[in-house]
């Protein structure tokens, strides 16, 4: 099984094959020279066993930053202010484009309503949350949590997004899609990372088919009884040729499904007494019949209080899906 190190090496080596093309058809030869000087020095210091660490401390480069540019010599604390301004500036361009792949905060389709928050621990989140209208009597949605945090951890959402808006565009069944999801996510990313996700699809007669892979239990919402529906297998990409099974649920109208990330549940207080799934489920039962922009509303405010002002935050998303109707029209 390849490292890390391994990946990063492979990178490094693609970097500098390519180089050497673009330098034979190139009339500007400084850059590219400054260029593959660098590459050269990382596999330089790969060979000596010692590569990753800062220039200035000789401390290890942050994992995040190394796997988003593997060229990195300074760790953040000896960045000059010019390099922590591009950095910034990096950054920031990276939360506007992942906040231009989330759905819509409130989407109606088939009979169904559906309302999200999602909640960045930093400027942007490895928590991935997505809703898709794929047919007229069907809709999607999906929530999940990619291991790690930050840059990293935001550029392999995206990748999982992608993929997952491609695979239900085929109309393959959850399972399906789901494994073949988990296959390119384990073929393309390093062997450290995997995503705890719940893919389902809303069927416009009440049925839900849920697919869940190593997440938190999503809840089924039945006027005073409150379902934690487990996982159905394990997280994806933890291996290339994992298989999952599917669930099969029949919502009410009225009925809610509530989705969440560990960020919700794990929140600590100020005692360090985490928020737990035991509060949820009561404040979700004592809130069953609202509407699924106000039960996340609540949710968020209830679980804003807990944490107590100055608190760390982890990525933190919340999806509430509702079967339209009344609910005291049921059986
Ligand atoms: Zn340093």
């Amino acid at each position: 099984m390849s490292t890390p190190n391994d990946m990063l090496r492979n990178e490094l080596l693609d970097r500098r094959s390519r180089l050497e093309i673009v330098q034979k058809n190139s009339m500007d030869m400084s850059q590219i020279q400054d260029l593959l000087a660098s590459v050269d020095h990382a596999l330089g210091h790969m060979d000596k066993g010692d590569y990753g660490l800062c220039d200035v401390c000789h401390e290890p480069i942050e994992k995040d930053r190394l796997l988003a540019d593997p060229l990195a010599r300074l760790c953040l604390a000896h960045l000059t202010p010019g390099q922590q301004h591009d950095l910034e500036e990096d950054l920031q361009l990276a939360a506007q484009i992942q906040k231009e792949m989330l759905p819509k905060p409130l989407v109606e389709h088939a009979g169904w309503v559906i309302a999200h928050h999602y909640a960045p621990a930093g400027l942007v989140s490895g928590d991935y949350c997505d809703v898709l209208t794929s047919s007229e009597d069907t809709v999607s949605f999906m929530l999940g949590d990619v291991s790690g945090k930050g840059l990293a951890a935001s550029m392999l959402m995206g990748q999982l997004h992608a993929m997952l808006r491609t695979l239900t565009a085929l109309g393959l069944p959850l399972t399906q899609a789901v494994e073949r999801a988990s296959r390119g996510f384990c073929e393309s990313t390093l062997p450290t990372h995997f995503a705890t996700l719940v893919c389902g699809r809303a069927h416009r007669s009440g049925t839900v088919e849920l697919c869940n892979a190593g997440h938190h239990p999503a809840l089924l919402v039945q006027g005073d009884s409150i379902i934690p529906l487990e996982a159905t297998g394990l997280p994806i990409g933890l291996f290339c040729n994992e298989k999952f099974l599917e669930k099969s649920v029949r919502l009410q109208p009225g009925n809610s499904l509530v989705l969440f990330t560990d960020g919700l549940t794990e929140m600590e207080d100020e005692s360090g007494r985490p928020y737990g799934t035991e509060r949820l489920i009561e404040l979700v039962r004592n809130n069953s019949s609202a509407a699924p922009q106000v039960m996340v509303r609540t949710i968020l405010d209830d679980w804003t209080k807990f944490r107590g002002p100055g608190f760390k935050v982890d990525d933190m998303t919340l999806m509430a899906i509702r079967r339209k109707g009344d609910s005291s029209s049921r059986q």
